[in-house]
């Protein structure tokens, strides 16, 4: 393939990426989006096979077909409760092939470039093996934080900040020696920036704890376009710069998003100042005593309700509720009550995790409201249903400012006339943080796995449905 197709064949791939960021921005349009990708994704991919300098194909093949073939294995059975993990397992593989291709691309004799342009090379593989090295164990620390292979809690070193500046120093100190050494000399100053940035990324991502993770994950993800894009400087390939730019600014702007719903300041997270949880202390004892409820007392006042609003967390997720959810929403709407539901933007374990389980249960999109849009609606709402949600719909975060949680906006759930909190126990969420809810007079718990109690509700609502139109029909 000449080198000017191959040029058309990129802009092709950009432009299918931009469309594809364009479609994922959206519910109603995320599959054409996801299709949009995988066509530029291959174009790329063919592209580049065809392309002059590619011409082992045996070599080709031997290091595709198995990764091929172990991502579409692990992608199509993994579970949407392990898909957090995935995507930071992924990552870090990024953020690892951004540090060997710069290592071996620095250690490739014929690069030829001498001058200002050898020093702009040497220096484009610096900082992408450094992006890279902090990438690669940033991810794998929050792999193992989301696996609960390590602890949810911050690891918060004494002088930590300092610490990130002396290592952040020594990667710069590092540059000097690099940078003035001649071929290959400067290898043992890069290893040495490579380890120092590989601590860094463990520092900085072990120090963040439970309710800021999903910041991490949406920064890791920019990393992980940026060690993309340092790549395609190294090999000087425009689409790799290009898509590497794409990843690197959307998480960057899904980082600020993930911010402000946590109330988290987005410049202290770039410039990783991050890892404090908003309040200082683990925050007021929670006391009081929970009104348990059943399935029956549930369904009578779902029944006796105008209004309705759902909210889903991630035990909703872990249940695999979200069917019977959905045909609990179709019954009551048939019945004339408006039913909507509440989504707060960090609940699950990902970025849009309650959006895909409900548009996977077919619920229809306009009723699916985001936190800002439902949050002064709960005052005038008669039953509010809490599916296996904690942190997200914690009132301490808003009342106790010694709370880890506290200044997170939360779904203010307790404001409506009646609370039904489906979840096994009393036990906290990712946050590890007492809930003040269930102990409100308002709420009522019932207990059990959410699934097997959002199915009895519905078919108890199934059965109360059916003996109106059987006395019709008489
Ligand atoms: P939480 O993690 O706060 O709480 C989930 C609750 O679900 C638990 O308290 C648990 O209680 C319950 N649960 C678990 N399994 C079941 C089951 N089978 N049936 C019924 N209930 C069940 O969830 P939220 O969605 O409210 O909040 C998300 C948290 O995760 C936030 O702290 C967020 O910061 C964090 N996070 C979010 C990420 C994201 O990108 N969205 C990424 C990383 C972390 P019990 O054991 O009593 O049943």
């Amino acid at each position: 393939m000449t080198t000017n197709l191959v040029t058309v064949a990129y802009i092709a791939a950009s432009i299918l990426f931009i469309l594809s960021l364009g479609g994922l921005a959206n519910q109603e349009s995320a599959k054409q989006g996801n299709l949009y990708g995988i066509a530029g994704m291959a174009l790329a991919i063919g592209a580049t096979a065809a392309s002059a300098p590619v011409n082992n194909y045996g070599l080709l093949v031997a290091a595709i077909a198995p990764a091929i073939l172990v991502g579409a294995l692990v992608a199509s059975r993994v579970a949407m409760t392990s898909m957090p993990e995935l995507v930071a397992i992924l990552h870090s593989f990024v953020g690892l092939a951004a540090v060997l291709v710069g290592i071996g691309n620095y250690l490739q004799p014929e690069s030829g470039l001498v001058g200002a342009e050898g020093t702009i090379h040497q220096v484009e593989i610096y900082i992408g093996v450094f992006i890279g090295a902090l990438t690669f164990t940033g991810s794998l620390v929050a792999f193992g934080k989301l696996r609960a292979i390590l602890g949810s809690k911050p690891l918060l070193l004494p002088g930590r900040h300092v610490l990130n500046l002396l290592l952040l120093a020594g990667t710069v100190a590092l540059g000097v020696p690099f940078l003035g050494a001649e071929g290959t000399a400067g290898l043992v100053p890069l290893l040495g920036m490579t380890a120092i940035a590989s601590l860094l990324g463990i520092h900085l991502v072990i120090a963040i704890g439970g309710a800021d993770m999903p910041v991490v994950i949406s920064m890791l993800n920019s990393y992980s376009g940026w060690a993309a894009a340092a790549a395609g400087f190294m090999l000087s390939n425009d689409l790799l710069i290009i898509t590497g730019a794409l990843v690197g600014s959307s998480g960057a702007i899904l980082s600020f998003i993930m911010c402000k719903a946590m109330n988290r300041s987005f410049f202290s997270v770039i410039l990783g100042g991050f890892g404090a949880t908003g309040g200082s202390g683990s925050g007021k004892a929670v006391e009081g005593t929970a009104t348990p409820t059943t399935v029956e007392e549930t369904v009578e006042a779902l029944d006796a309700a105008g209004s309705v609003i759902i909210v889903p967390g991630y035990g909703m997720a872990v249940a695999q509720a979200q069917h019977a959810v959905a045909e609990i929403t179709k019954i009551l709407r048939d019945r004339g009550k408006t039913v909507r539901f509440g989504i707060h933007p960090v609940a699950g374990r990902l970025p849009g995790h309650m959006n895909v389980l409900l548009a996977e249960a077919n619920v229809p999109y306009d009723i699916v409201l985001e936190m800002d849009e439902i949050n002064e609606d709960f005052p005038e709402t008669d039953v509010v249903l809490v599916i296996g949600a904690n942190d997200t719909v914690n009132p301490s975060a808003l009342e106790d400012p010694d709370s880890p949680i506290a200044g997170m906006p939360v779904l203010e759930v307790w404001k409506a006339h009646n609370v039904v909190v489906l979840k096994r126990s009393l036990a906290a969420g990712y946050a590890g943080v007492g809930n003040p809810l269930f102990y409100k007079e308002n709420a009522q718990m019932l207990y059990g796995d959410a699934r097997t109690n959002v199915n009895a509700v519905l078919s108890q609502l199934t059965t109360t449905t059916a003996a109106p139109a059987l006395t019709a029909v008489a």
